[in-house]
């Protein structure tokens, strides 16, 4: 991933860029904490929706990255971390999929900045230069095991005859199998989900509690759908331990993090 900075009316943003998305087709970013408005209770960008977060902070935030990646609208739907796509057509209008529940939304239109809400999670956008379709997909844990991923790269091709082998993927900051400390329940979910993927469980030390790489596990899914290797960016910058404090990480701060937004635009 790139740093690349915007000044957009005076702030200076900072967002994360991967050479694997086509840059002639289209403008995308994974933003940083760097050039939001000041101010509680979040002192950043904080792109979140939530119910602490104040609308007029969020609302200018939000102005202010749809400026940097050149889009029209923005596109988010309601996270339920469940496998539902939602599609934007032409003419479709941002409030009416507010309402509407999905973890990955896709479109082919020109301006429509489709984006997901993050905060340790995996932001993934997906992009095919041959269709000028794109995805952005929210995959946690519950998203992984449910299939999100697939479910999205399958709507791909049933929308826009996207084939997986020209499929661009980037992988944005999240929580790195340095820091994903769980339980076993979620071990369970993911041995039943990836029978014999061992690599995907990190043992610090001998009877210490397992970790698990969410990336590796969508790295195996998109692969196995198709999606060549070398069309593959996953970043290994983690959400919760990074050493400037980049991100916001709900395993650290917990309810008083604020969230990123990954979103990825066609150009016009
Ligand atoms: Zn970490």
């Amino acid at each position: 991933m790139n740093t690349a900075a915007f000044d957009v009316d005076g702030s200076a943003l900072s967002l994360l860029q991967s050479s694997a998305l086509p840059a002639a087709r289209f403008a995308h970013g994974f933003p940083t904490r760097a050039g939001g408005v000041p101010g509680a209770p979040e002192d950043g960008f904080n792109l979140g929706g939530r119910r602490r977060d104040d609308p007029a902070t969020v609302e200018e935030n939000r102005r202010r990255l749809l400026a940097a990646v050149g889009g029209q609208h923005l596109f988010l739907a309601r996270q339920v971390h469940g496998p539902a796509v939602a599609v934007v057509r032409a003419g479709d209008g941002p409030q009416a999929l507010a309402a509407v529940e999905a973890d990955a939304v896709i479109t082919d239109v020109p301006g429509a900045a489709v984006g997901v809400l993050v905060a340790d999670c995996v932001p993934l956008l997906l992009a095919d230069p041959a269709s000028g379709a794109c995805a952005a997909v929210h995959a946690g844990w519950r998203g992984v095991v449910g299939g999100v991923v697939p479910a999205a790269v399958r709507a791909l091709a049933a929308g826009y005859g996207s084939a997986p082998a020209g499929l661009r993927v980037a992988l944005g900051p999240a929580i790195g199998a340095c820091c994903f400390e769980v339980g076993p329940e979620v071990v369970e979910a993911f041995a039943a989900a990836f029978p014999g993927a061992g690599p995907m469980y990190v043992r610090d030390r001998p009877g210490a509690r397992p970790h698990i790489d969410l990336k590796a596990a969508l790295r195996l899914q998109l692969q196995a759908l198709g999606v060549a290797p070398e069309h593959i960016d996953a970043g290994d910058e983690c959400t919760r331990c990074d050493g400037a404090a980049r991100f916001y990480s709900y395993r650290r701060d917990s309810t008083r993090t604020g969230q990123h937004l990954a979103v990825i635009v066609r150009r016009g």
